[in-house]
Formats: C-alpha cells, structure tokens, sequence
C-alpha cells in the first residue's frame, strides 16, 4: 500500500531542499548563516557567533572567509575561471602538481571534484592498472570502520552499515582485516595491531588489487585512531606481497594529524594517495589522486585499452587549485600551527579524563575524541550524541557528535581562548549529563 504524500513533512525545514545525511522528520532544521570568520560561524534567529568546532566537515582549514585565499580565488577568477583540462593547462595547475608531488614524493596528479571521486579514480587506476600488465585481479582489501566516500565504489569500500545496507546488491565484495583502534593508556593496543596484520597477511596471500586504508585516523567511522607503526607495518606487508597501497587523506591531509600528510608519521610513501577536503583550504570543492610513475607508467601505450578513461568536467578547475596553491603558502608559512596543535588538546584533556562515562581519550594532531559511555546501546543512532550538540550550540560551540563519539577538529587559527571555551562548554553538558 501506498503511504499517504505529507506535505512538508517538518515545517520547521525549507520546502525546497533535500539535506545530507538527514531525516528531517525528526532533525532540528537548519541554522541559517549570515556570515563566518576565522573560526565563528554567525547565525540570525537566534543571532549567535558559533565557534566551528569540526572545520565545517572536516574542510575549512585555515578559517572562514580567509582573505588570503578569498583573494587568490578573486584574482584568478578575473583571470581565468575555467578551461577543459584535456587540452588545456594553466599556470595554477601546473604550479600545484609541481608542489604536491614534490611534497609527497608522488609523481603524477589526477584532478577530480570531490573526496569520494579522488577515491574511485584512486581504485579505478590500481585495478586498470594490473590488467594493464597484463594480469587480472579482483580482491580488494578495506578495513573494518572505513569511510571512503558515497559514490558506489567509494560507499563499496566503506564499512557496510545503515547508510548503504538500500545498495547492498548493486556493491563488488570487499575483504576486510580489523582496524587496531588505540587511546590514550591502552594496553592492548600490540595484541590488535598483531592481528589485524596477522589476518592482513592471509588476506595477501590471494593477488590483491589494493589495500585501501585512512592513514593514522578513521573520520566517519568515529574517530578511530591507530598507531603510525601500524600504517608501517601495513605498508611493508602489502609491498612484500606485491600489492598496491591507498592511501585515501581526504580527512587527515594537509597538517590534520600533526604533519603534513598522515603517511609522513608512518615514514611510508603509498603508491596513490587520495585529497580532498582541507586541499583548497575548505573554499572550494576538489579532489586529486595522486600516483607514482611507475603506475603512470602501466598506462603509456598505442593501445587504446591501456588509457585512463576517466574524467570530469571541472576537472583542475582554477579557481580550486588557486586556492589550494593559497592554502599550501599558508601551511608553508606557518607550519608550527598543525605541529603544536597535539598539545593544546592534550592540556585539555586533562580535564576531560576526570569525567565518569569518557572513555578511550585518543588525540592524533588537530584531531581529539572520546567515547561516551553508554551501555547496551552503543551506535551511532543512540541519541546522546544529538543531545550534547543540541546543548553545545546553545552555549556557543558548534559540534556534530558520530554518535556516542564526541570529537574536536577545529579549523587551524582557531584561537586558544576559543579553544579553552570549546572545551569549556564541552566539560559543562558532560558534567550535567
Ligand atoms: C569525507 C571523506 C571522503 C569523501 O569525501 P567527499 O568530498 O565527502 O566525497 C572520503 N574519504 C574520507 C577519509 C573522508 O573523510
């Protein structure tokens, strides 16, 4: 039987728009924004300043409405806004993949939108690349809790839950090996680690087309945060089994976890790596997928098979990557921002730790979590995450909980004061929980 068509089902939401990740039947609407600077966020009805506890979903890097990059983004605008990049190439492009493959030690640069498309050409070029060479492989290999995006090869790759169990039919299999999470005093954390390469290890034995893994942090999965000898150990087995490794950085690029690239703690290089997010500073949307020459290499031929048929249409869109040369300065000139950040939440935390139900304190750069405690019902629908957000905005602070799993990621200039009061608030609802 048919349900009944409500009109406008939540009347507190706009009748035009479809949000993300929201049922808005049961969601507070939308906070409408006039304006952000550095890390406020200035809402009207109520007229509030909101410090932006997570970057806006992990993006703005640098601060709100940065006028370096707002500039660098204006100029280029007056210059050149885009052009097809198959046949084109301009200075900002160029200059950006110079830069970004001699930070990485990567070669070659392939320019998409977004986090999940940098992605799927990541999987697309390791999996073309083996039939390139002339061998057929089909084992894929993910960890349990990954995130890699919505698209279905991303969402494919991603830990199968609530969110994608609709399209489970329609998603290739993957093979998963465990994710070591660690915290702060955890004393298991060698045993973990043992076996999940233990079980990796196995999992190699079968040709593989690539082990695809969130260097040192798991974002949407919670947080989930490993050790950087674990990412070196990962490494070494998928290189001695003569697989390829992914490293997907969408989240932890760009000084999130304390050093340039994550990889970099892990003394790896991977054989792709995936950007996007914090990329342009979090102004605009892009993607790339990095790849070593010798990948690059698979694909040079007169064959017509052997070529990447892969792109998009703001494929190196100049404004995102004028403003991703931007940020890059800016990450340039004042590095000490990302490499002391680990401090300043541990001084915090402190405090935290003295909580009841907090459990398993972790914190890897920019990045702080914990875990509220809460019985049976632990996941990401048990409400408690909702309600420390709904309290947090009204003291000041906006944070957005994955579920039990309170977390700050602020954008790199937020200030120490506001640092202070973030945790502040936070120590304020946990304390009256
Ligand atoms: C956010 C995220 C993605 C997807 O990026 P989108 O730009 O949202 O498509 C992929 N991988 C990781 C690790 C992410 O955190």
């Amino acid at each position: 039987m048919k349900s009944p068509v409500l009109k406008n089902p939540n009347q507190d939401w706009h009748p035009n728009i479809w949000p993300p990740f929201t049922q808005i039947i049961n969601s507070k609407p939308q906070l409408e924004v006039t304006h952000g600077k550095n890390a406020l966020i200035y809402t009207k009805n109520p007229k509030q300043e909101l410090i932006d506890g997570i970057s806006s979903w992990w993006v703005t890097l640098h601060g709100h409405s940065n006028d370096y990059i707002a500039d660098a983004i204006y100029h280029q605008a007056k210059t050149l806004e885009q052009v097809i990049f198959a046949d084109f190439l301009h200075p900002q492009a160029q200059i950006l993949s110079e830069r970004l493959s001699g930070l990485t030690k990567l070669e070659r640069l392939f320019f998409s939108d977004n986090g999940s498309t940098a992605v799927e050409v990541a999987l697309k070029i390791a999996y073309q690349s083996w039939q390139n060479q002339g061998e057929t492989r089909n084992q894929i290999i993910a960890f349990d809790g990954a995130y890699h995006g919505d698209t279905f090869g991303a969402m494919a790759l991603g830990e199968r839950n609530i969110f994608n169990e609709n399209f489970d039919n329609l998603m290739f299999p993957v093979k998963r090996a465990p994710w070591p999470s660690t915290w702060i005093n955890d004393e298991e954390v060698e045993r973990k680690e043992n076996n999940a390469i233990q079980i990796l290890t196995k999992l190699l034995k079968k040709p593989t087309v690539a082990v695809i893994l969130e260097p040192l942090v798991q974002g949407a999965g919670g947080m989930n945060m490993v050790r950087p000898e674990f990412i070196r150990r990962v490494s070494e087995v998928v290189k001695n089994n003569n697989s390829l490794l992914i490293a997907d950085e969408v989240l932890t690029g760009f000084g999130r976890c304390g050093s340039l690239f994550a990889f970099q703690k892990a003394n790896i290089i991977p054989d792709l790596i995936s950007i996007s997010k914090g990329l342009t500073g979090g102004f605009l949307p892009m993607g790339i997928t990095l790849a070593k020459e010798t990948i690059f290499q698979s694909f040079i031929s007169d064959s017509p098979k052997k070529t990447f048929w892969h792109g998009h249409s703001f494929t190196a869109n100049p404004l995102g990557c004028a403003a991703a040369n931007a940020s890059l300065d800016l990450l340039e000139k004042d590095p000490i921002k990302y490499l002391s950040f680990e401090e300043k939440h541990l001084s915090h935390l402190k405090k935290i730790k003295k909580l009841p139900f907090v459990k398993n304190i972790r914190v890897t750069g920019t990045i702080a979590a914990f875990d509220i405690e809460i019985g049976k019902n632990e996941g990401y629908l048990n409400n408690v995450g909702k309600r420390i957000k709904a309290l947090s905005i009204k003291k000041g602070l906006f944070i957005r909980p994955l579920g039990n799993v309170i977390y700050l990621l602020p954008p790199l200039c937020i200030t120490d004061r506001q640092l202070e009061k973030s945790y502040r608030i936070i120590f304020e609802i946990l304390s009256d929980l």
